[in-house]
C-alpha cells in the first residue's frame, strides 16, 4: 500500500465546530421547540445585493451565446477585474499596483493555505494565538512541524500570544522567523492594528528578511478613520508582504467563492544558491499549473461589488452587520462585561464573566440564554477565558440575545 502523508495524522481532530454542533444538538433534542440564536459561526446571513445579482445573471446569460461565451479564462483572473480592484480598492488608499501583481482566486482560505507551495520547508513560521486555524494546520500538513504539545502548540512553530496585556497585537518573535502571519481586522478578536503597529512589523520583516502574510479579509468592516485597510499603506511593505483579500465577508460571497492575493513584483526570496527571485514569478507559475481560474459569471459579479451602485448596496449590508456589532458591544459593556472588537470588525471578543472557562460559558449561554457563540479556547490557548460573538445575524435576534445575556450576567 502507498505511504500516506503522516503529517495529517499530527493534526488534532477538528474539534471546535463539531463539538459546538454536538452540544447544540444535544440541547435541542432535550429541549424541543426552544429557539436557539446562533452567533457562533463566522458566516454571513444576508443575500447577495441586487447589483451583484444583476451582473451575476448577465454573466450566466453571456455563457448562453456563442459570441459571448467564455471558456477557460486566465489562471490569474480577468485583468478587467484586477484593474477594477486596483482602481476602487487600492488607489483610494494611495497604493499603486499592476494587474500582474493581483491574482484572482476562489477565496482566501485556499490562497492562505496554497501560498506555502512557494516557500522552502526550512522557513520558520510565526503565528498568532488565538488564530484562524488555517494558518496553523496548513503548516502542519506540509510537514513544517513536529507533534502538538498538551496546549495544542506544534513543535517548530513560533506562537505569538495575543492577549489583553498587549492589546491583542502580537510582540515580535524572540527568535528569527521567515514567515509571519498577520490578520487585521482580526478573527477571532475583532481588533485592528494601527499604522504605527503595522510599520513596526514591516520594519521588522525587512530587517529580518521575513515575509508577512497579511490577511485583510475583514478590511471592509473598518469604520474608524486612520486604520490601515492594506499592509501596502505602509512604506516598504511591497518588499516584504503578500496580502489576501476576499469577497466572502465583504459582499456575501461565502457560497459564491472569490478572493484575491497580491504578490508584489518587489517581493523577492532567495534561492538555494543565494540568488534573489521574485515570489510573484513563483506564485504565477503555481497558479498556472494548479489552478484554472474563477468562473466568468463569478468574476462579473465580483466586479459589480465595486460599481458605484454595487458598493452602496454592499456598504449598507456591512453597516447593518456593524450595527449588530455595536448593539452587542454596547449592551455587554453597559452590563459590565469586558469586551473587545466590534468597532472595526464583525466579531466581539468578550471576557467570560467571573473568570469562567470558555466552554463553561458556552454551556451556560446555551442552556440558560439559548444563545450559541464560539469558545475562545478553540482558537488557541491564549483564547481561554474569552468568547467570540459574531455580528452576522438578524437584528431582532441579536437584540434578544444581548438582552438575555445582560439579564443573566449584567451588574
Ligand atoms: C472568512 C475568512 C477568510 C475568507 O475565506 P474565504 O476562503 O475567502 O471565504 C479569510 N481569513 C479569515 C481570517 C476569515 O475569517
Amino acid at each position: 500500500m502507498a505511504r500516506l502523508n503522516d503529517n495529517y495524522l499530527k493534526l488534532q481532530a477538528g474539534y471546535l465546530f463539531p463539538e459546538i454542533s454536538r452540544r447544540v444538538n444535544e440541547f435541542t433534542s432535550a429541549n424541543p421547540g426552544v429557539e436557539i440564536i446562533r452567533l457562533g459561526i463566522g458566516d454571513v446571513t444576508k443575500p447577495l445585493v441586487p447589483e451583484v445579482l444583476k451582473a451575476f445573471h448577465a454573466g450566466v446569460d453571456d455563457m448562453a451565446a456563442e459570441q459571448s461565451f467564455h471558456g477557460y479564462g486566465p489562471e490569474q483572473g480577468y485583468s478587467w477585474l484586477a484593474q477594477t480592484i486596483i482602481d476602487k480598492a487600492y488607489k483610494p488608499l494611495g497604493v499603486e499596483l499592476e494587474t500582474s501583481e493581483v491574482f484572482i482566486s476562489d477565496g482566501s482560505k485556499c490562497d492562505s493555505a496554497n501560498i506555502l507551495d512557494i516557500f522552502d520547508l526550512s522557513c520558520k513560521v510565526a503565528i498568532g494565538d488565538p488564530v484562524y486555524p488555517v494558518y496553523n494546520d496548513t503548516n502542519v500538513m506540509v510537514g513544517r512541524t513536529g507533534a502538538a504539545d498538551e496546549n495544542g502548540y506544534y513543535e517548530g512553530i513560533v506562537y505569538m500570544p495575543c492577549t489583553e496585556e498587549n492589546g491583542f497585537t502580537p510582540q515580535f518573535p524572540a527568535e528569527k522567523v521567515d514567515i509571519i502571519y498577520l490578520c487585521f481586522p482580526n478573527n477571532p478578536t475583532g481588533t485592528v492594528a494601527s499604522k504605527e503597529q503595522l510599520k513596526g512589523w514591516v520594519d521588522y520583516a525587512r530587517a529580518n528578511d521575513a515575509v508577512i502574510l497579511f490577511d485583510a479579509a475583514y478590511e471592509a468592516f473598518i469604520t474608524e478613520a486612520g486604520i490601515p485597510h492594506s499592509i501596502y499603506e505602509i512604506d516598504g511593505a511591497k518588499e516584504c508582504a503578500i496580502e489576501f483579500r476576499s469577497f466572502s465577508k465583504t459582499a456575501g460571497f461565502t457560497g459564491v467563492r472569490c478572493g484575491l492575493t497580491v504578490v508584489p513584483h518587489a517581493l523577492a526570496g532567495t534561492t538555494a544558491s543565494g540568488e534573489k527571485v521574485s515570489f510573484n514569478q513563483l506564485w504565477n507559475r503555481r497558479q498556472c499549473t494548479k489552478f484554472n481560474g474563477v468562473s466568468y459569471p463569478v468574476q462579473k459579479a465580483a466586479a459589480a461589488v465595486y460599481s458605484d451602485a454595487g458598493w452602496a448596496q454592499v456598504k449598507e449590508v456591512i453597516d447593518y452587520y456593524m450595527g449588530n456589532a455595536a448593539i452587542i458591544r454596547k449592551g455587554l459593556q453597559a452590563a459590565g462585561i469586558t469586551c473587545y472588537g466590534g468597532v472595526n470588525a464583525p466579531y466581539i471578543w468578550l471576557k467570560t464573566p467571573g473568570g469562567m472557562t470558555s466552554w463553561d460559558f458556552f454551556d451556560k449561554l446555551l442552556n440558560e440564554c439559548h444563545v450559541v457563540g464560539t469558545p475562545g479556547s478553540g482558537f488557541g490557548p491564549s483564547g481561554e477565558g474569552y468568547f467570540r460573538l459574531s455580528a452576522f445575524g438578524d437584528r431582532a435576534n441579536v437584540e434578544t440575545a444581548v438582552q438575555r445575556i445582560v439579564e443573566k450576567w449584567g451588574k
